[in-house]
């Protein structure tokens, strides 16, 4: 063999090891269109790139929304997901969900930024100013005070690979930086759900 095909061989090798599956790859200004927020929440927005490992152990990157303040939290906190091997579904932007929530939420998928209101109010969620992020949410389901469950279908259980408890690390790492989690709530449990208003 000559020594190019050799070298050329090493970069596909190399590249198939380090190239992940991509979820994910708007641009900003994709990932904004058509959001009813007003420019100054605009402003403060910006898309993080984050990579992680699925539940067959495949790595892929996707994307988040997020307030620029709350940034570099959710950057540190998907190193540890990714370190720990914590599995994560899927991080698309909800615009390719038409800002549908709950088409989101059924695709088990991992956002941020919506500008919405908080299911079953009129008050506006933290999602809207980019402070809110959701992860895993069949893993991490909404369960309400009378035992409803959201996404339909979903089950909390600990034991499931890809979901939070108190012990998470990424769940402590987050609380340490000022974050509130879902699962600590009384009133409802919402363990996908963290926030940093
Ligand atoms: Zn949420």
């Amino acid at each position: 063999m000559k020594i190019t095909t050799i070298f050329i061989a090493i970069l596909f090798l190399y590249g198939l090891n380090t190239t992940s599956i991509k979820d994910s790859s708007l641009t900003f200004e994709q990932s904004i269109a058509g959001t009813k927020a007003p420019k100054s929440i605009i402003d403060s927005l910006e898309i993080v790139n984050v990579e992680y490992y699925d539940a067959d152990g495949k790595l892929r990157s996707g994307q988040f929304v997020l307030n620029i303040a709350v940034a570099q939290d959710v950057k540190e906190a998907f190193e540890i997901l990714k370190k720990t091997k914590f599995p994560v579904a899927k991080a698309i932007p909800i615009v390719e969900f038409d800002w549908d929530d709950n088409a989101s939420m059924n695709a088990n998928n991992s956002s941020a930024f919506n500008y919405r209101f908080i299911a079953g109010t009129e008050r506006l969620s933290h999602h809207a100013a980019g402070r809110a992020i959701d992860i895993n949410p069949m893993q991490n389901p909404v369960i309400y005070g009378d035992g409803k469950i959201s996404p339909k279908g979903a089950k909390y259980n600990p034991k499931v690979p890809g979901t939070f408890t108190t012990d998470s690390e990424v769940v402590k790492f987050l609380k340490s930086r000022g974050w509130r989690w879902g699962g600590d709530w009384t009133s409802l449990k919402d363990y996908h759900h963290f926030d940093k208003p």
